[in-house]
């Protein structure tokens, strides 16, 4: 059977139009694929393309030509909501900066992205103290942001990605604020949920040290994808155990739940909906106490995440393959 690329670019440009008659071209045709459970590494000089091209894969921006495809559709043909909802549900960026919430908790802030989705706010909460848990800062769920290093910010932003149990996981050089121990904590994680949890996972970095790690490498310059190098046998690292239980989170989308219908919110933009959720957060933090039981949801501990079971079966034989 044919291998379907998880996302592809086909002759994907961008230029950037600064005035009449001065434009930057940021990306020159470029063309690859991507499959699922690969661990890639975009690796160029600053300003040769790697964060324009990101943002296309993950729908922040349209191409000036070319496509993104991703699996087996043209994501110009989504409509306005649906490109949405595929940065909410099927990406999980991490950025170079935290972008953490710093009025939320940890917790909340794991949570965020899950608020358009009506999911009641006990559950929500319960989902990110388990992806907490997964990114190994399980006894920081009542700090605040300023309460963690860097490093721990990071990985409370790779927990956020996470909460809509994503397709592809996007990190623009994630490591670029840390120390180099904290760096290298944080790739432990990005590989161990490639190798552990057979996620894809699209790195952009420029630090050489990284490429070893990468199934693949893109090499990029002056806007163009110059080079892919396959690694035949990537460096072994020690993976972090905890992601071991990021399989074992609870299916999010379960429609045949009863909490899902009645808190359906309805606002006018996703930042109206960030907004919001911020007040709803703040004024119900006010009214309950953040104690999450300490009896773990049981069905969580028993369900494979949503798409996970297909998914995730397709993607290891896929991985296989790559592998060969
Ligand atoms: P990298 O992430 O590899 O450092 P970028 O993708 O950020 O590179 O930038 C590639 C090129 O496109 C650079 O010349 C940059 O100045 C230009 N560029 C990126 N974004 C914009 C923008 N919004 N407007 C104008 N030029 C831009
Ligand atoms: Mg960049």
């Amino acid at each position: 059977m044919a291998k379907i690329p998880v996302i592809k670019a086909i002759n994907l440009s961008k230029t950037f139009k600064l005035s009449k008659d001065n434009e930057v071209i940021a990306l020159h045709a470029v063309n690859f694929e991507i499959y699922s459970g690969e661990l890639i590494c975009f690796f160029g000089p600053s300003g040769c393309g790697k964060s324009t091209l990101l943002s296309m894969l993950a729908g922040l921006q349209p191409p000036t030509s070319g496509e993104v495809v991703v699996r087996g559709k043209n994501l110009a043909n989504y409509k306005k909501k649906e490109i949405s909802a595929y940065r909410r549900e099927k990406i999980g960026m991490v950025f170079q900066q935290f972008n953490l919430i710093l009025s939320m908790t940890v917790l909340e802030n794991i949570a965020l992205p899950m608020a358009f989705g009506g999911m009641k706010r006990k559950r929500r909460m319960q989902r990110a103290l388990h992806l907490l848990e997964v990114v190994g800062l399980g006894e920081k769920k009542k700090s605040v942001p300023a309460d963690l290093s860097g490093g721990q910010q990071q990985k409370v932003a790779i927990a956020r990605s996470l909460i809509n149990n994503p397709w592809i996981i996007m990190a623009d050089e994630p490591t670029g604020n840390l120390d180099s121990k904290s760096a290298d904590d944080v790739m432990k994680l990005l590989i161990s949920l490639s190798r552990k949890s057979k996620r894809t996972v699209i790195l952009i970095t420029h630090n050489p040290e990284y490429l070893q790690y990468a199934d693949r490498i893109f090499r990029m310059k002056d806007g163009r994808v110059d080079k892919i190098e396959v690694n035949a046998k990537t460096t072994k690292v020690e993976l972090v155990d905890s992601v071991a239980k990021l399989d074992k989170l609870k299916d999010v989308d379960d429609k045949s739940s009863d909490d899902s219908k009645d808190e359906e919110p309805i606002f006018s933009s996703e930042i109206g909906k960030i907004e919001d959720e911020k007040k709803e957060v703040l004024s119900e933090r006010e009214d309950e106490s953040n104690e999450i039981p300490a009896e773990e949801d049981k069905e969580a501990e028993n369900v494979e995440p949503r798409e996970a079971l297909s998914e995730k079966e397709d993607e290891s034989k896929e991985k296989e393959e790559i592998k060969q």
